[in-house]
């Protein structure tokens, strides 16, 4: 089976095919600037050159098109015809509690999505757009739709309820979702996988460490609780947003600032976490650079972001009663092998062990710890198309 995995943003469209016969990309690329002047198409097939089509983009219609034209172009392409295609499947950001699982879209489905536009403005509506472009470009094939919250939906209502009042839940689904859950879930399953851990000893912390990060833990695949919560603000630092705030912050801000509670939630999404504390950086490569330079604002900046991830770590462990695996992902956790080693370090009292040697390793799925060490440690790279890619095999 061929499936078409679509990751449709407000003005972008992602795209990867993926033959399921032995989960090879046969071609991946992007759109941008839909719906906006400029709007090019760059499509990419393993060991080929970058094919780029620059052409409007009004809707995410003509984008679709594009991709569908790309991947059946004589020249370019890597299949002979659209039929070719067997699925489609979709992420799509926020199911609210309607949806505990991937599902196939039907109308239903579109309604949910469409109801939770106030809880995931960003990303539903343009999810939705990609659901449709492809329905009229595609008729008769199968739409998964994998909702990014679907992970969060194990937790109990101890883990995801706030301490406000009930009303608010009631009215309006105020509660803690969690993001990057098909990460998680693909992470905390591939773990359990790879260290082939037994029943009974699944309790799995996943740290996802990239631009936007999120740590989970899950007992046998199903989350117990996660970082994130009503919105992917809340949690550890990360590389533009906050993360956890007093809540009061945000009127102090406002009223001595004399901006709205707008203005104050978009600076804390776009200009805090490491980029506001370093003044300037929000990538690891230059926050760590800086650092070593001895720019004393990248590491305060790695300092606090350490110490979050640290204390949420701790208190996972808690709420597991133990842990059997710890697994790094995202591009820092499978990148940033000293940030690795700090964090872990935190826990030598636990018996938790790090090898120098094995934690060198980049990008690649890897125990990191020693053999005497309390718990394993792995380096395990995400993959979201993937997992999008088998739901969508699964349910179609
Ligand atoms: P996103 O959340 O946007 O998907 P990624 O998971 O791709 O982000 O992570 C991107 C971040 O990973 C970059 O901002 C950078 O900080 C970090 N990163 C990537 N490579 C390295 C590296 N070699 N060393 C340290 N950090 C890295």
């Amino acid at each position: 089976m061929k499936v078409l995995v679509i990751n449709a943003g407000s003005s972008s469209l992602k795209y990867q095919l993926i033959d399921m016969e032995d989960e090879s990309v046969k071609a991946k690329g992007l759109c941008e600037r839909i719906g906006i002047e400029g709007s090019k198409l760059t499509h990419q097939v393993p060991d080929k050159d970058k094919y780029v089509v620059e052409a409007p983009m009004p809707t995410h219609n003509e984008a679709i098109e594009l991709v569908l034209k790309a991947l059946v172009d004589p020249e370019h392409g890597v299949v002979a015809s659209v039929d070719e295609i067997d699925a489609i499947g979709h992420r799509v950001l926020h199911g609210g509690m309607d949806y505990t699982e991937s599902v196939k879209v039907d109308a239903d489905v579109k309604r949910v999505i469409r109801e939770c536009f106030d809880l995931g403005p960003l990303h539903n509506p343009a999810n939705l757009m990609g659901i449709e472009a492809c329905e009229a470009a595609m008729p008769g094939k199968s739409n998964v739709a994998v909702f990014d919250t679907a992970f969060g939906m194990s937790l109990k209502p101890y883990a995801y309820r706030y301490a406000i009042p009930t009303e608010y839940y009631d009215k309006y689904k105020i509660r803690r979702y969690g993001f990057h859950g098909t990460s998680h879930m693909f992470v905390s399953a591939e773990t359990i996988k790879f260290a082939e851990l037994p029943e009974g000893k699944q309790r799995v912390i996943v740290c996802h460490l990239g631009n936007g990060s999120s740590i989970s833990a899950s007992i046998a695949g199903k989350a117990v609780d996660t970082s994130m919560g009503l919105t992917p603000l809340e949690g550890l630092v990360m590389g533009t947003r906050s993360g956890d705030v007093d809540p009061a912050v945000v009127q102090f801000i406002a009223d001595h600032e004399k901006i709205s509670v707008d203005e104050v939630l978009n600076i804390l999404n776009k200009k805090s976490g490491v980029f506001a504390l370093s003044e300037g950086m929000s990538d690891f490569r230059d926050l760590s650079a800086a650092s070593e330079a001895g720019n004393e604002k990248a590491t305060l900046a790695l300092d606090v972001f350490r110490h979050k991830v640290v204390k949420t770590i701790g208190g996972y462990m808690g709420v597991l009663n133990g842990v059997d695996a710890i697994a790094f992902t995202g591009g820092i956790g499978e990148n940033d092998a000293d940030m690795r080693a700090s964090i872990m370090k935190q826990f030598e009292f636990a018996g938790i062990k790090i090898d120098a040697e094995k934690n060198k390793v980049r990008g690649k799925r890897q125990e990191i710890s020693t053999a005497d060490s309390s718990v394993r440690v792995f380096v395990l790279p995400t993959n979201e198309e993937l997992a999008i890619a088998r739901e969508t095999e699964r349910l179609a």
